[in-house]
């Protein structure tokens, strides 16, 4: 692509006229609003005109609507997608806001319309079903409407169902708005160069970074005291909302909590404590790291608030477009077809990643349906963090690329496997960056993120679901005081970092508090499928690495299949191992492990 005409040293904006030209204004956005509002409607009458018995007659029928249906789903997927866009890339754009309203709307009625299907996928016999799947015309969606029917068959009837998501809007997910507003509006006073300012929680949780054990201490300590004085309603907001879980639950028949998060993970339970397993016996490792990072912080005891300190450093800052050749030219070592398809994405304008005022935070990659085409969004600073982002983000959108051809039912995939294209690549640029740098401090540094990841999602992330389960244990038999989840979250931390944080004065005892996760209604369990997916793509990046580029072509197939079968499946299938054994997951944690020694040499210079 020529150059000439673009300056090379500022990062891109990206490329939405040639989606629906003029913004949040744009008249093409309108029309195909308005037509989803119609077809929604239209679909929702055909659903219940259809024959409610499936036989050899009308089976046809039913595969036509069904088809037509996933295509209407790429066209709301790619209207919420292009509004999100709107949205984050001018957080004032009013206008855009108020089109996202409308789209929730549309959304939810979707929703009701898929439990619709449910509730007649309940009716049909399992071989007629079965007949439906198999369908020529619809067969890449056989697992997912597979799923759909033995899911609502665990489910009460149809208007027991509705009745209850109905109630949740006002009750259940209530609690979590309650949360989260109470999140927004807390404040503690941070006092740095002699000046006293009020700082959000966000804005302490940054403090956390700090070089500076003064600045993170106080953080950590203003964190805490302002989850003090809202603990008593904290408490009440995770009682009650998993109390509505629970009761929920009994009517389903479902006895343990964990049966709706491993549904929605596509696993089996045997598989999460394989990976449960080897996570626990890896973990004391950890303590190597933790050690050699005291040593050169100075620090004699390594508390909640040492986690984030940086160590090492580098001077290096790159532009946008110099870091996307560094990722495209590593990417194409082993996959050329990933390279070509990152180069494109940059190409086309496909980055928003301008640093200016405006802008949402974050970073994220998210997909068109129809136009078979995805962006990503970031703020582009220059260091080593937004290399690893980028390459991040490019790996979702590859993920995407590979499945842009499927029909919807069978390009959902599950949070555990959603990391896994990301992660991949994150893991080849950073192991690219290591190999190229002289600089021990560079090295350190870049060693230490790696670290402070596996930290973070082998104890941390462990000491979250450690919680979560004991908790709901105890919830069972009535409500769980203040005093108790603090001493359940105490009991985790100390099962889970494995003596890497401090037991006597280490601990953050109101994490069940400050930690928003724990009071998401629409993801219980919000979790083990980060260690999941960070472990599942650890484990498959160690497959390329010892099978070169000749393994590209079965990574590309293994992504392709994340929507058609569960996450074992998908594992036996493309990798042929067991993920209810231990062995894939602890030689997953060993390479995530293999980082320690080097960062420990390092260290000891
Ligand atoms: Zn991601």
């Amino acid at each position: 692509m020529s150059s000439e005409n673009k300056d090379l040293s500022k990062a891109p904006t990206w490329d939405l006229e040639s989606v629906y030209p003029g913004g949040s204004g744009s008249k093409e956005l309108a029309i195909f609003l308005e037509n989803i509002k119609k077809d929604l409607k239209s679909y929702t009458n055909k659903i219940n005109k259809l024959p409610q018995k499936l036989n050899d007659s009308n089976r046809a029928k039913w595969a036509d609507y069904l088809i037509k249906l996933q295509e209407f789903l790429g066209r709301l997927s790619q209207v919420a997608s292009f509004v999100h866009c709107l949205v984050s890339q001018n957080v004032n754009d009013e206008k855009a806001h108020q089109i996202y309203g409308e789209v929730d709307v549309y959304r939810s009625e979707f929703q009701k319309l898929i439990v619709l299907l449910e509730a007649f996928a309940k009716k049909q016999s399992n071989k007629e079903w079965d007949k439906l799947g198999v369908s020529n015309k619809i067969g890449d969606s056989a697992f997912f409407l597979a799923e759909l029917r033995d899911i609502a068959k665990l489910k009460m009837a149809p208007e027991f169902e509705a009745f209850a998501t109905e109630l949740a809007v006002n009750g259940y997910h209530s609690w979590n708005r309650l949360y989260d507003k109470m999140y927004g509006d807390l404040r503690g006073d941070f006092t740095e160069n002699g000046e006293t300012k009020q700082l959000s929680l966000g804005q302490l949780a940054n403090k956390m970074n700090s070089p500076d054990r003064n600045i993170r201490k106080q953080a950590f300590e203003k964190i805490e005291s302002a989850w003090e004085s809202r603990s008593n309603m904290a408490s009440m907001a995770l009682n009650f909302q998993a109390g509505y879980r629970l009761t929920l639950y009994e009517k389903r028949n479902w006895d343990s909590p964990l049966f709706e998060p491993l549904l929605n993970s596509r696993i089996k339970e045997e598989t999460l404590n394989a990976m449960w397993n080897a996570v626990e016996k890896g973990a004391p490792k950890l303590n190597q790291y933790i050690d050699a990072k005291k040593k050169i912080l100075g620090l004699d005891k390594f508390k909640w608030y040492d986690q984030s300190a940086p160590v090492g450093k580098s001077n290096q800052t790159f532009s946008f477009y110099a870091a996307g050749d560094f990722i495209i030219e590593n990417l194409r070592t082993f996959s050329p077809e990933l390279a070509d398809f990152s180069r494109m994405a940059i190409d086309k304008r496909w980055i928003e990643a301008e640093d200016r005022p405006g802008k949402a935070g974050g970073g994220y990659c998210t997909t068109f349906e129809v136009k078979k085409e995805s962006r990503i969004f970031m703020t582009w600073g220059g260091g080593f963090s937004d290399l690893g982002t980028l390459a991040h983000e490019l790996g979702h959108g590859y993920h995407h690329h590979v499945l842009k051809d499927m029909p919807m039912f069978a390009a959902i995939y599950p949070m555990t496997l959603a990391e896994t294209a990301s992660i991949f690549n994150e893991l080849l640029v950073t192991d690219a960056a290591l190999s190229k740098t002289s600089s021990d401090d560079e090295q350190l540094m870049l060693l230490d993120q790696k670290l402070q990841n596996a930290h973070g999602l082998l104890c941390n992330i462990y000491a979250r679901f450690l919680f979560d389960k004991a908790f709901y244990i105890e919830r069972k038999k009535g409500l769980v005081s203040r005093t108790r989840l603090d001493e359940l979250m105490i009991e985790s931390q100390k099962r889970a970092f494995a003596g890497t944080i401090d037991p006597t004065e280490g601990y953050h005892k109101l994490f069940w508090a400050s930690k928003l996760h724990f009071y998401m209604t629409d993801t219980p369990f919000y979790n083990f499928p980060y260690t999941f997916g960070y472990l599942f793509a650890s484990g498959v990046y160690n497959r390329a690495q010892m099978e070169g580029p000749s393994f590209a072509k079965n990574y590309r197939a293994l992504l392709a299949d994340t929507g058609k079968m569960t996450s074992e499946e998908v594992a036996k299938k493309h990798l042929g191992v067991d993920l209810t054994k231990p062995e894939f997951w602890s030689s997953a944690v060993e390479r995530v492990l293999n980082d320690i020694e080097p960062f420990v040499k390092l260290a000891g210079k």
